[in-house]
């Protein structure tokens, strides 16, 4: 089979016989757009229970929220992870239950509490005296999980800075809340999405580990570590593997905590979904080299706008796979829209095959995750990407 990219054989990413079912199935679809295959979200699923066995799951909606990958994860016992009352609303139309959902976001207005609360939702994230005081004003006696500050070094898709408070900052709030008739839950972080050094859950654990000992000496019992997302994917660059990131997640644990431990939670977003995930694509145009030009450059009908934002400071390297042949060249990648941001790889060379042609297709693998969601507007009047649910 040939190659995707430098050193990794298509063989990584997709089965022969499940390249041929993708193939087959986009056969007659005006490209761009994403092919979800559910019964891979499901193994990722089931992975993760069988690596994690005691963690709870909270899938978070925002990676991919596809009425059949919720359906499919709310038959499966996930629990979810929401952002924003949108995301709740959809997941109570799906039927899952309230006890099921928490509130992630620490950025909430007002009347979003009230109306998550009054819809049955009692677990909610925190990292602000400001949004700890509308919690206790609009969902009184709920849960509060309070999000410690990491600086997701090692990350592919850092979430620093935007979200957490100091440990220090994190211990007032949880007097506070335990003053306002709040039960302060556990404490939560993220690391970063598409972590690459485990040692950072350990880094964050310590900090639990020292908050749980300092509130305890105040009486209160926190309960629960929610652990955020982070768990790799498949892209170019390999990272290790889902089983080794649990193993070594589980020791830290029992370090810490030992037996005793408090009940654990993970947000997977990423991992659950990214693997499940093809966009084809179609090359509009290829420029050739020129004196000022000192590459190709290879225009596709997909962009940062129409779903590859995280190609953002070429963060995420996404596997492209080109059918052609022949001695491969370093092109510069890009997308559709009359917007000169809209630069795929430009840094980091995409290598293709001479014999790379015009209207020919491109399949970009591990797309499952961050991409359909993040193009939901119409800039330059192209439509949101479409998606296919495959099993
Ligand atoms: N939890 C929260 C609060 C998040 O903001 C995110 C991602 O932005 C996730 C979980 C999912 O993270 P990942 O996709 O790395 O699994």
């Amino acid at each position: 089979m040939r190659k995707v990219q430098y050193d990794f054989p298509l063989s990584d990413f997709t089965s022969e016989a499940d390249f041929k079912k993708i193939k087959e199935f986009s056969k007659d679809k005006e490209t761009p757009f994403l092919i979800v295959d559910l019964s891979k979200v499901e193994k990722m699923y089931d992975k993760l229970v069988k690596n994690m066995p005691y963690v709870k799951i909270y899938y978070a909606v925002k990676a991919n929220p596809l009425d059949e990958v919720i359906s499919s994860l709310r038959d499966k016992g996930s629990n979810f992870d929401a952002a924003t009352v949108y995301e709740i609303d959809q997941l109570l139309r799906l039927g899952v239950q309230p006890e099921r959902i928490s509130y992630g976001n620490t950025i909430k207005k007002e009347k979003d509490i009230a109306y998550a609360y009054q819809k049955g939702v009692r677990m909610f994230a925190t990292d602000s005296e400001s949004d700890l005081h509308k919690i206790a004003r609009n969902a009184p006696g709920s849960r509060v999980f309070f999000r410690l500050l990491t600086e997701s070094d090692g990350a592919d898709w850092p979430l620093s800075r935007k979200f957490g408070a100091h440990p220090d900052v994190i211990y007032e709030l949880i007097i506070e809340a335990h003053n306002m008739g709040l039960e302060p839950y556990g404490l939560s972080f993220h690391v970063g999405s598409q972590q690459r050094d485990i040692g950072q859950w350990d880094n964050a654990l310590s900090k639990c580990k020292y908050l749980f000992e300092a509130v305890a000496l105040e009486g209160i019992k926190l309960k629960m570590i929610n652990l955020g997302g982070g768990f790799p994917a498949k892209y170019m660059s390999p990272a290790n593997e889902l089983e080794t990131y649990a193993h070594e997640i589980l020791r830290f644990i029992q370090e810490d905590f030992g037996e005793d431990h408090p009940e654990i939670i993970i947000e997977p977003g990423r991992s659950l979904v990214a693997d499940a995930g093809v966009i084809v694509t179609e090359v509009i145009m290829i420029s050739k080299k020129a004196k000022l030009n000192q590459y190709h450059w290879v225009y596709l009908d997909i962009g940062k706008f129409g779903g590859l934002i995280e190609t953002l400071d070429e963060c995420i390297k996404y596997p492209i796979y080109s059918e052609s042949e022949g001695y491969e060249e370093e092109v510069i990648l890009a997308g559709p829209t009359c917007d000169s941001m809209d630069i795929l790889y430009e840094d980091h060379k995409y290598v293709f095959p001479e014999s790379l042609h015009e209207n020919e297709r491109l399949y970009i693998f591990t797309t499952g995750a961050y991409t359909q969601s993040y193009s939901s507007i119409a800039f330059n009047g192209l439509p949101p990407l479409k998606a296919y649910i495959m099993r």
